[in-house]
């Protein structure tokens, strides 16, 4: 049966992040992918100029038309912009019954930019995270949700991560991607258990999109596998769709990866 995966994230004109690549990843994983945008970027590869938020209303909007007609076996969120996006995004999922629901917890684009306004943090803590099988935050993501320092260690990540369980997801996927060294170290924590997840680190500046790909992968295999097989399988198309992200020069900044 093709798993049918939803996005709920913001539009990257440029095809490299957001809502075009979660539907790369659905597609070159064999999911049927489907859409619900939060918010419009004007941006490039050297960076995003300008965001125009869809209004709660309209977010809500393209949920219903779709929930009412199509089975949705697994769904992504990424990008929402502000508190009221949030909100809107988990009363939604409180009135569905959606299995499977990946939370990246997007706040800051490589380039600097915002792409969550500092309020929304507590609403993303307090609404969204108790509903998520799985979240996949970075260190700055992760310290800003538990309003502390970034993680500087392994050992940092791993505690961070169990806080982060704490707060009622059923799974954490701690990016170590900031730390330094030779490995991008990720740590998955379950109640079960606590996993070194590691990849080589890739030598490129093409990296647009990886947080968007690696989340949106997870939603496409997770209603195929159990999660630890899902989060190595998305790890490992991230890595291919890294290391081939040099072969195809798109733009003069932070290019995309190749699906
Ligand atoms: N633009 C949109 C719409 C996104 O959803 C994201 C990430 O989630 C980004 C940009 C950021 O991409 P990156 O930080 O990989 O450049």
């Amino acid at each position: 049966m093709t798993t049918l995966a939803l996005t709920i994230a913001g539009s990257d004109p440029s095809g490299g992040a957001g809502i075009q690549a979660d539907l790369k990843t659905f597609s070159a994983l064999g999911a049927y992918g489907m859409s619900v945008i939060t918010a419009l970027t004007a941006q490039s590869t050297q960076g995003v100029d300008d965001v125009f938020a869809v209004p709660p209303e309209f977010v809500k909007a393209q949920f219903a038309s779709i929930i009412k007609d199509i089975q949705i076996d697994s769904l992504k969120i990424g990008m929402l912009m502000n508190k009221e996006i949030v909100l809107a995004v988990s009363e939604l999922l409180k009135a569905s019954s959606v299995p499977i629901i990946v939370l990246d917890t997007v706040m800051v684009a490589k380039g600097g930019h915002p792409l969550l306004k500092t309020d929304a943090v507590d609403a993303i803590r307090q609404r969204l995270l108790p509903l998520a099988t799985v979240i996949t935050p970075n260190l700055p993501e992760a310290a800003a949700l538990l309003q502390c320092d970034e993680a500087i260690s392994e050992e940092q990540m791993q505690e961070q991560g169990k806080a982060l369980l704490q707060l009622g997801c059923k799974a954490v996927l701690m990016k170590g991607g900031h730390l330094s060294g030779a490995e991008s170290p990720d740590y998955l924590i379950t109640p079960e258990q606590i996993l070194r997840l590691t990849a080589p680190r890739i030598q490129t500046t093409n990296t647009h999109g990886t947080g968007c790909t690696l989340s949106a992968a997870i939603a496409a295999l997770l209603p195929q596998m159990p999660l630890i097989e899902a989060i190595k399988e998305a790890k490992n198309y991230l890595s291919g769709a890294i290391a081939h992200a040099d072969d195809l020069q798109i733009g003069q900044g932070i290019g995309p990866t190749h699906h």
